[in-house]
């Protein structure tokens, strides 16, 4: 899996101080998409074994105390993404239990198969489904249109 940024302190994508990963991959097209460069898988670096401790170091950083990882794209549930995102998500719940994970995907809920539904357990608020131009209203939060739903799995526990 490659990705395409990361921002260890940010905190405009999603609740609180986080952290945010945009991964490389989309294959959902659509039209007005916010950054095109992120559809193609080999946009971007090589997430490694050495991104996946600089994470975790900052998630457990207590000079900046972090809400939680955002995943961002792309899309981080792509299959072809989920392979390299599952032992990065249970790890970060194993090591870091009281961070929240929060995930954007151009994929409605109810589309993902069984594969893409093994991220689920680990993710607190998920937010779904392809932007529309043509509901695309900046009055959105978390969202850019109307179409797409902010799931809440868990409480926050902060
Ligand atoms: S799902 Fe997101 S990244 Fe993928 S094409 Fe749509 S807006 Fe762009």
């Amino acid at each position: 899996m490659n990705y395409l940024q990361y921002y260890p302190v940010d905190i405009v994508n999603g609740e609180g101080t986080r952290c945010t990963l945009f991964v490389s991959g989309c294959t959902h097209a659509c039209r007005g998409c916010y950054n095109q460069k992120s559809w193609s898988f080999s946009s971007g670096v090589l997430f490694d074994d050495a991104m996946e401790e600089q994470i975790l170091k900052d998630l457990k950083d207590t000079r900046i105390n972090r809400q939680g990882l955002t995943l961002s794209g792309g899309d981080p549930l792509h299959p072809r993404n989920i392979e390299r995102l599952l032992p990065l998500v249970k790890r970060i719940k194993l090591e870091c239990p009281n961070k929240d994970i929060w995930c954007w995907t151009g994929y409605k809920l109810d589309e993902l198969d069984e594969y893409q539904q093994q991220m689920l357990p680990y993710i607190d608020v998920l937010i779904d489904g392809k932007f529309i131009q043509e509901l695309a209203d900046p009055a959105l939060v978390w969202r850019g249109s109307s179409n797409q739903i902010v799931h809440r799995f868990k409480a926050n526990e902060f």
